[in-house]
């Protein structure tokens, strides 16, 4: 036997984010305050991405005893609605968290952000330059060559403190003047050539409406608002990078100015979620919802989060996935059987086991008398007795799965054949004596005689050695009931990118890689302990995987089932 220890886990595996964290309440920069956000921009639904950057940001917060800001971030006024806020302040909820008062809008500062400019302006770190957008782009430089100063640069403070305020005042047509930070127009850093931070814009904001109509470019304001809110840690995905040189210039300079005190909040990068078979681009999820693709923004395919509870999906399966892929610095696709296997690991905890019949066939058991019923007993975890139990009512007919029946059976089957015996599960022992069959020779029953004395649960029941254990319905008793079977959206790991045998110079569209089976709708047969379900509740289907009842379409006393997932990850065996 080795000798070595048992290797001790840590509760909550470390990361780098965590680390810096660490560091800081070591040295006592934040006096041991965590300060996160989730910063929304509400111009769409959020997506399983999304999810991981709620579970981080949250997640930091409950670890460190600290909190968490829900802020919209909605200083674009083009794009953004009342409705997806809705939709985003249900989601963060339904995934768990709680940001307490901490809800925030971005609209709500647009004074201390223009305030924020008229400081730097006072300063000489901000200009209004009358350049033409093209002619900004073409002074900006390259790359590989510095950009040049524009002959508006060194126009006075005064000057520009009044050309700030008249397009406040609306006095000029949008795109002849903008404002701009003055920082260094041969910087490496293309982002610290004198970045653009407020555009005259005339449109309404969903908040604010016409009282404004400049706007400040997101690169400016998201740093403001993360002081504002005193942020200690502001986390957000790699393409930001760049743009650190510039957060941290602002905050500085506007704390130089003393709009802000020290320490300023730091921002940290780390790799967005990229995951197979789905698409997490918002501009991707629209065009699949406007062009009809899906059938609307809940539908269970699609990777919203209101799709994905509409799917049966959990929250506690994202949160799961979120600990288990962890937070890193380098890009990396992570696999859908992942996520899968997080949400089949939380049901297979939670959810309790019925019984379904999927693709119905009649049972016919020819001794049983008719008329009768008895009552079989079923644990409603096999694992977890605390879960209690239910009563299946069994008969002479029962439905039974049409695939658990040949007629002339291959090698190997141990369901039901001429002569074989199998269990019905938590009911008797039964033996298959024959079937009938209509005038195209399609089965239409299978014929069987009960064993009385091989019932589960009694003493006899062990008298049988029997293979197979089929589940059932009964046909007296069962409910039928709409079953929607849903699979992966694409059928591709990587949607729209180019593969191997595409045509020269062939555009692929992600489009092109839908998966056209990604939906089937069934009737099936439902014990009937199922037929009072509620929406949202979930369960084991024995042998078919996790259902939910339909929280749109589910009516009292005729549910509708949502398929979640399958018991074990199929789509390597049937598609791969
Ligand atoms: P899209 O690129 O699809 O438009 P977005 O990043 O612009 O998405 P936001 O509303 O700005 O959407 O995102 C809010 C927060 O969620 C941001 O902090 C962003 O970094 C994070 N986020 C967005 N997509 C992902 C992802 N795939 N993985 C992790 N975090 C993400
Ligand atoms: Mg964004």
């Amino acid at each position: 036997m080795s000798e070595h220890p048992k290797s001790e886990l840590p509760a909550v595996p470390s990361n780098f984010i965590r680390n810096i964290i660490d560091e800081d309440n070591r040295t006592g920069k934040w006096d041991g305050r965590v300060e996160t956000r989730f910063p929304p921009e509400p111009n769409g639904y959020l997506h399983y991405g999304h999810a991981k950057s709620i579970c981080l940001n949250f997640g930091l917060a409950q670890t460190y005893g600290g909190e968490c800001h829900l802020r919209f971030d909605d200083t674009n006024p083009e794009k953004e609605e009342q409705e997806y806020v809705d939709a985003i302040i249900e989601a963060v909820s339904w995934l768990g968290f709680d940001w307490g008062k901490h809800l925030y809008f971005a609209s709500d500062y647009f004074e201390t952000m223009y305030q924020c400019a008229v400081g730097l302006i006072q300063a000489d770190k901000a200009y209004v330059d009358s350049l033409s957008a093209d002619d900004i782009r073409a002074y900006r430089g390259t790359l590989t060559e510095p950009g040049r100063n524009s002959p508006y640069r060194t126009r006075g403070i005064e000057e520009n403190l009044d050309l700030f305020r008249r397009m406040r005042d609306g006095e000029f047509i949008e795109g002849s003047h903008v404002l701009r930070a003055k920082i260094d127009m041969a910087s490496p850093n293309i982002n610290l050539r004198d970045p653009v931070i407020y555009r005259i814009r005339r449109v309404a904001h969903h908040r604010t409406g016409d009282r404004w109509c400049v706007y400040p470019l997101y690169t400016f304001a998201h740093p403001i608002e993360d002081a504002i809110e005193n942020i200690t840690h502001s986390i957000c995905t790699l393409e930001f990078e760049d743009q650190r040189p510039f957060y941290d210039w602002l905050l500085a300079a506007l704390a130089d100015i003393g709009i802000f005190v020290r320490p300023l909040p730091q921002q940290i990068e780390f790799a967005r979620l990229n995951l197979t078979y789905v698409v997490l681009s918002k501009r991707k999820l629209i065009q699949l919802v406007d062009e009809g693709h899906v059938a609307g923004w809940d539908d269970p395919r699609l990777p919203t989060l209101v799709g994905a509870r509409r799917r049966g999906f959990t929250a506690e399966g994202f949160r799961l996935f979120a600990e288990r892929i962890g937070v890193s610095k380098s890009d990396a696709w992570i696999d859908m059987s992942v996520l899968e296997e997080c949400m089949r690991e939380h049901l297979n905890d939670s959810a309790e086991r019925r019984v379904a019949v999927l693709d119905p066939l009649k049972l016919i058991i020819t001794n049983y008398p008719e008329g009768h019923s008895e009552a079989c007993e079923a644990p409603n975890h096999p694992l977890k007795p605390e879960m209690g139990k239910r009563e299946m009512p069994f008969g002479r007919e029962l439905w039974i799965e049409r695939e658990d029946f040949m007629e002339t059976p291959i090698k190997g089957f141990r369901r039901l054949f001429p002569d074989n015996m199998v269990r019905l599960r938590y009911g008797y022992v039964v033996k298959c004596t024959g079937c009938e069959k209509d005038a195209d020779g399609k089965v239409t029953a299978v014929l069987a005689e009960y064993m009385p004395d091989s019932k589960s649960g009694t003493p006899g029941a062990d008298n049988y050695k029997v293979k197979g254990n089929l589940h059932w319905v009964s046909v007296a008793h069962g409910c039928g009931a709409e079953i929607r079977l849903y699979d992966r959206l694409f059928a591709h790991p990587y949607p729209g990118a180019r593969r191997e045998g595409d045509p020269e110079g062939h555009e692929r569209s992600f489009l092109d890689d839908l998966n056209p089976d990604s939906y089937r709708t069934i009737r099936g047969w439902l014990e009937p302990a199922l037929k009072y379900t509620k929406p949202e509740e979930r369960f084991q289907f024995e042998r078919h995987g996790y259902f939910v009842a339909d929280r749109v379409d589910s009516a009292q006393g005729a549910p509708v089932f949502n398929r979640t997932v399958t018991l074990k990850d199929s789509w390597v065996r049937e598609k791969g």
